[in-house]
């Protein structure tokens, strides 16, 4: 880890996933345009630590997706929450709360 951000980490929202995948920005977001026919989406996320990992969560807009694991998004993307807590296994665990990582 040559860069350690410190806390809190904003969710930086970028619009397309590539882009997202290149800039490695810790804490940054995309999510996938259209939800599938059970109303799934997926959310991706660089890891707040700083280590530039990019890792997809299963996300519900408003709603928890039956399948595990799974989290509940509140649908923003400037300010985006998601339930339960996200654990980056070995790097990172915490919380995003309106566009704001906090490890715990
Ligand atoms: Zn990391």
């Amino acid at each position: 880890m040559s860069e350690v951000k410190t806390e809190p980490v904003t969710a930086t929202y970028f619009d397309d996933w590539h882009k997202q995948r290149t800039a490695k920005v810790a804490g940054s977001i995309s999510v996938s345009p259209f939800p599938d026919e059970d109303g799934n989406q997926y959310l991706s996320y660089c890891c707040p630590c700083g280590c530039g990992r990019l890792a997809p969560l299963l996300v519900g807009n408003g709603f928890k997706p039956a399948e595990s694991p799974s989290w509940q998004w509140n649908g923003s993307r400037e300010k985006p929450t998601l339930t339960p807590s996200i654990n980056h296994i070995g790097h990172w665990h915490g919380y995003l709360t309106d566009g704001v990582w906090r490890s715990c």
